[in-house]
């Protein structure tokens, strides 16, 4: 993908970063609910191309990571860089800077009343200003990407969980985002349908694009991650390789963690 030279505003020339392969760059990001602190200091480089799994115990922060990275939640504090863009500057776009991220969550929230291939191709007409017939080809091409073309005509209901999932992650691609965010995407699903979304997560990864994946798939975490990283109590704890993580643990919070889990 070409380097975005948007983000030429009254902030950015000062803000400029020095060039860098990060595709998302975060610095001292840290987030209270109330007085609840969730997120403490987070220091982290998403390198352009890179898949990063989040692993971590329930509550360690790791969604409320994520909703930062695209300002669904707003941090205290800290810097959120998307290549040249400092999405935390005052004054910037937050709507031109998520655009650019690509989010699925454990619940895909499709339009039950309108076809697979509508699902896709909405957001295209609305904030990309696309004509019907090419957002209508584009959600085709993306669906195919996903195995679901046969599907576009269909309502989401006649498919499975597994399918309307994939259809959740053909629409966030369709925006062409620069990098793709997953919380948990297969959590609420059967077993026996867990697999086919995580091949296509697998291919996205193999395909090149940059993925910051929470999941308790540590399967997947250790084939498709370039790199794991254990959250604890609102920090990063360990970063590291998979086969680092998984297999040379050393922080006892991971060990625990990966013996309960594996
Ligand atoms: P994880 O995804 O790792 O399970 P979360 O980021 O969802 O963790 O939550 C981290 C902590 O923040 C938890 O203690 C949770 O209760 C709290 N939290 C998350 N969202 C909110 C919110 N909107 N308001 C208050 N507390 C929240
Ligand atoms: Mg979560």
């Amino acid at each position: 993908m070409s380097p975005t030279t948007t983000g030429d505003g009254p902030v950015s020339s000062a803000a400029e970063a020095p060039a860098t392969s990060a595709a998302l760059r975060v610095t001292a990001l840290s987030k209270s609910y109330g007085r609840t602190t969730v997120l403490r200091d987070i220091t982290l480089d998403i390198q352009r191309g890179e898949t990063l799994c989040l692993i971590g115990p329930s509550g360690s922060g790791k969604s409320t990571l994520l909703k930062c990275l695209n300002l669904l939640e707003r941090p205290d504090a800290g810097e959120i860089r998307l290549g040249e863009t400092c999405l935390t500057a005052p004054g910037a776009d937050v709507d031109a800077a998520r655009a650019r991220i690509g989010m699925v969550f454990q619940h895909f929230n499709l339009f039950p009343h309108m076809s697979v291939e509508r699902n896709v191709a909405l957001a295209l007409t609305s904030v990309k200003g696309m004509t019907r017939e090419q957002a209508r080809a584009t959600a085709r091409r993306h669906l195919d990407e996903v195995g679901l073309a046969a599907f576009a005509r269909q309502r989401p209901s006649r498919l499975s969980g597994g399918q309307q999932q994939r259809v959740a992650i053909a629409r966030a691609l369709a925006m062409e985002p620069e990098v793709m965010l997953f919380d948990e995407a297969t959590s609420a699903l059967d077993p026996e349908l867990v697999k086919d979304v995580l091949a296509v997560m697998r291919d996205l990864a193999q395909g090149g694009m940059t993925m910051a994946v929470v999941t308790h798939e540590m399967g997947f975490a250790q084939e498709a991650a370039d790199r794991v990283a254990f959250m604890c109590d609102g920090r990063i704890s360990e970063i590291d390789t998979p086969d680092r993580i998984f297999e040379g643990a050393q922080h006892p919070r991971l060990r625990q963690f990966l013996n309960q889990v594996l």
